[in-house]
Order: C-alpha cells, then sequence, then structure tokens
C-alpha cells in the first residue's frame, strides 16, 4: 500500500478522535479488525465525566486517586480534569446530545466512588452518541482520512528503535505492510483474552503483544478491572454491563435472603470483593440487583437500553430484581505512554484503552475512560503534528510466513500477556 503520513490501528473514540484533530493535508489511514461499529466505545452506557465547575477541581482530583489507590500519576490526572470542558465543548460542537433540563442546561448523573454528580449522558448509550458522531465526522469531512475494516494489525514495522508503519492481515487473510511516517495504537483493551467480559472478544490486547516483542516499555499490565454487576446468564457471549449509574440512581444489591450486604457506590474493585465474598456465602453464581427504588419513568427514560436488554432476557426490572455477577470489564495497565501518549519507541504512540498514561491509577474511577481517551488521543496527535518528522528510505523486509498460521500467532499472544499479568500478580501479593 501507498506510504501514508499516519496509520491509526483501531477505530473506537480514540481513534477517531485523533483522526479529526489532522490538518487536512496529512493522509491518514485508520484500520480496525472488525467493522467499524464494534468497538468497546460503542458500548459505554454510564456517560463521561467533565470538570462541572471550577469548585469542583480538588474533589473530582481525589475521588479519582482514592478509587486509583492513589497510584496513578498525578499529572495526568490534571491534564485530564483540566482539558475536560474544552473536550466536551468540542463533541458537542460536532453534535452529540448530552441529556438536558428543560431549560436546555446540561443534566449530570451519579456512579460509585463519585462524590458528587458530574457526569454528562445520553440515555444509557452514552458510548454511541459520542462514537457515532465522531464516527460521522469523520466520514463527512475528513476525505484525508481512509478507513478500512475486517482488517488486522499483526506486527510492528521496526527499524531499530523506530516505527515505520504496522504489518496487517485482510478479512481474506492475505497479507500487506502500510508505511508511515507516525504509527498510533488504538486498539482498545484486553477482554477478549477473558471467559466472562463485557468487551468485544476481538479485543486482545494486539498493541501489548507486539509492543512485548518489540522491547516497547509496558506498564502495569495486570491491573484489570472486573465490573461489579453483569446480567447473570447461563448463555455464552459478551457479558450485558448494568451500568454503575443505576445504582448512581438508586439500585440496590441483595443477598440470596434479600438482604442488602455492601454500599453499592463504593468503588468497583471492593464491591466486587464484597459481592464475590457473598456469593461465597450463599453458594450461588449471582448477586440480585434491584433498580425498582429508581422508579418506573427514570428507568424507561435513563436507561431505555438496560431496561430493553433484561426484557429480552426475561426480566421487567420495573417490577422484579435481576441476577448480577462481576466480568471482566476494563483495562487500567497498557503501552507506557508520556503526557503526549508517545511510547518508549520513537514515532509510535498509544491512545485510549490500550495505552496507560496513569490517569486510573489501580483501578478506574467510573465514566473517566471515555474522557481520558479523547483527551489524550488529542495530546497525541497535537504533539505528531508540532514535531512532524517525515521518514524516508527503505522499510525491512517482512517475512509473512511468521505469522502463519493465524490462530497458533493468537494463541501464543494470548499466552504470553495472560502469563505476564499472572507473574506480575504473583510478584505483587510475595
Ligand atoms: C459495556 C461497556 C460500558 C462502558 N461504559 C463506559 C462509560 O459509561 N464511561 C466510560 O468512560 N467508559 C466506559 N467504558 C469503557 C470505554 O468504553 C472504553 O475504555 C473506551 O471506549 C476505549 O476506547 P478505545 O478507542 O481505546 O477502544 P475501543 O473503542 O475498544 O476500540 C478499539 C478498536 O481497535 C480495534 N482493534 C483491536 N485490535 C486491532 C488490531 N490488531 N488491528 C486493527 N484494529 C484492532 C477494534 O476492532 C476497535 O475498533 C465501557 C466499556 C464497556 C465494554
Amino acid at each position: 500500500m501507498k506510504k501514508q503520513d499516519i496509520v491509526i490501528v483501531g477505530s473506537g473514540c480514540a481513534g477517531l478522535f485523533a483522526a479529526l484533530q489532522f490538518p487536512a493535508d496529512k493522509r491518514i489511514t485508520m484500520i480496525t479488525k472488525e467493522v467499524i461499529e464494534h468497538s468497546d466505545s460503542f458500548l459505554a452506557q454510564g456517560g463521561i465525566c467533565v470538570l462541572k465547575t471550577p469548585e469542583d477541581y480538588q474533589s473530582f482530583f481525589d475521588d479519582t486517586l482514592k478509587a486509583g489507590h492513589y497510584e496513578n500519576r498525578k499529572e495526568s490526572v490534571d491534564i485530564m480534569i483540566r482539558s475536560s470542558r474544552d473536550t466536551i465543548r468540542e463533541l458537542i460542537g460536532y453534535g452529540v446530545d448530552f441529556a438536558r433540563a428543560e431549560d436546555g442546561t446540561l443534566l449530570y448523573t451519579r456512579e460509585g466512588a463519585h462524590s458528587k454528580p458530574r457526569i454528562l449522558y445520553h440515555e444509557d448509550e452514552t458510548g454511541k452518541e459520542i462514537t457515532s458522531r465522531l464516527l460521522s465526522q469523520v466520514r463527512s469531512a475528513r476525505p484525508n482520512v481512509q478507513i478500512i475494516e475486517n482488517t488486522a494489525m499483526v506486527d510492528l514495522i521496526c527499524q531499530g528503535d523506530t516505527c515505520r508503519g504496522v504489518v496487517i492481515r485482510r478479512a481474506d487473510g492475505s497479507y500487506d505492510t502500510i508505511s508511515a511516517d507516525y504509527t498510533m495504537l488504538a486498539c482498545g483493551g484486553i477482554g477478549g483474552l477473558y471467559k466472562h467480559s463485557t468487551n468485544y472478544p476481538q479485543l486482545t490486547g494486539d498493541g501489548l503483544a507486539v509492543c512485548m516483542e518489540h522491547g516497547v516499555a509496558l506498564e502495569n499490565i495486570n491491573y484489570v478491572q472486573i465490573h461489579p454487576t453483569t446480567l447473570y446468564t447461563k448463555k455464552p457471549g459478551r457479558s450485558f454491563l448494568i451500568s454503575e449509574s443505576v445504582r448512581g440512581e438508586g439500585a440496590l444489591l441483595y443477598n440470596a435472603k434479600g438482604e442488602r450486604f455492601a454500599n453499592e457506590l463504593m468503588p468497583r474493585d471492593l464491591l466486587t470483593e464484597a459481592i464475590r465474598a457473598q456469593m461465597a456465602n450463599d453458594g450461588t453464581d449471582f448477586v440480585w440487583e434491584d433498580l425498582r427504588p429508581i422508579g418506573e419513568e427514570e428507568i424507561k427514560t435513563h436507561f431505555p437500553n438496560i431496561y430493553a436488554r433484561c426484557l429480552e432476557e426475561g426480566y421487567d426490572v420495573t417490577k422484579e430484581c435481576i441476577p448480577v455477577t462481576p466480568a471482566q470489564h476494563y483495562f487500567m495497565g497498557g503501552i507506557h505512554v508520556d503526557e503526549e501518549s508517545k511510547t518508549t519507541m520513537e514515532h509510535l504512540y498509544a491512545i485510549g484503552e490500550t495505552a496507560c498514561n496513569g490517569v486510573h491509577g489501580k483501578n478506574r474511577l467510573a465514566s473517566n475512560s471515555l474522557l481520558e481517551s479523547l483527551v489524550f488521543a488529542k495530546r497525541a496527535a497535537l504533539h505528531i503534528i508540532e514535531h512532524y518528522t517525515p521518514q524516508n528510505g527503505p522499510l525491512p523486509a517482512v517475512d509473512f510466513s511468521a505469522y502463519e498460521p493465524a490462530q497458533a500467532l493468537a494463541a501464543r499472544r494470548k499466552d504470553a500477556i495472560l502469563s505476564e499479568i499472572r507473574r506480575l500478580n504473583q510478584h505483587e501479593h510475595q
């Protein structure tokens, strides 16, 4: 394929927002493993945090650090919070329709471990609203951005300590290279490596795997978040999330006897522990969640997607409790990046859930992920623009047979990532 200025791997909110920042004369190719709507960004339910008023700064900062067990990089948290209002303004400029009161002012909801409501939302499909608007903006206003679906990055092309582009595998199994001045990894989390996860199954940490193989630094890849409440079912497939914002709006958790057993607004990791302990006590695979305290009208207007999905599964949440159980949900660790989202390899950036800029510490505060992805995607793009240096000269030779058979490569990489996560966890508990 013809040389590109920038290649972006992944088409979630991070990849799309980055693409929108580049000037029209930059030739950009974005590749994505499946169809473009299949990204976790489309699944985000609860909302996106924002600095509601300048007075909320300290409380927002403290909540983020407390949830992250004070292992967060404070400078990154500061950047995220201070950039939040401009980011939301930009989203509104692209047509994102956040919930508003009748007088037009923005409405804010609350989730676990937030001491105040500071989360903007669009029903219970905030991610779909944001990401589809970004996508339509890219499609309608950025002829310089080419999107190639059903195409996977299988490797980085490295020359010494510089990234020269990526190796790709197309849907028909053929291989090619995309050389580019800059490569941005925006390939999401690692839920596809787990049996029970809320993530899309194609999110298998491919960015991590190739970085591990090329000696690009990773950070805290054992910091994996389990969401306390997903709808319990015996059916296989992606776990359906019951957003934390239902608990923020009053939903309660009960044990097998119908008694409350925990503060429903604890940080995710602590609530997950409490639920697992309760399930072990009760000898069950789930606990009960009661959405009725929210009220029928609020359930149907604020959470129509959760209401409809539970009905499909045979539960009317306005009348009865639902069984919920923890599942893998989010990845706080990732490819180590600095404040400009630059990795330890030259001309290689990482953004979104695949990157670790330290915002989330050991545990992510609810609704900080979309915001962090957008803020640091923009910083990456602006840094590339400011320091733009073209790369010329022949590419190193690539042996496509090294990526065959594809399933064996995927299995090897899965094993490498999960073994490293286990190793780090054991080390931590020694
Ligand atoms: C059910 C659910 C609810 C959530 N709710 C919220 C919420 O309310 N608020 C919040 O802030 N966060 C929420 N999150 C987290 C948030 O949605 C994600 O962290 C965020 O969207 C990540 O964006 P991203 O662009 O990094 O990755 P994604 O949106 O996951 O996109 C990754 C992209 O990379 C592609 N890709 C992967 N590997 C390759 C490869 N090898 N080659 C090519 N392409 C590749 C994928 O196909 C995909 O297009 C939620 C997540 C889930 C799963």
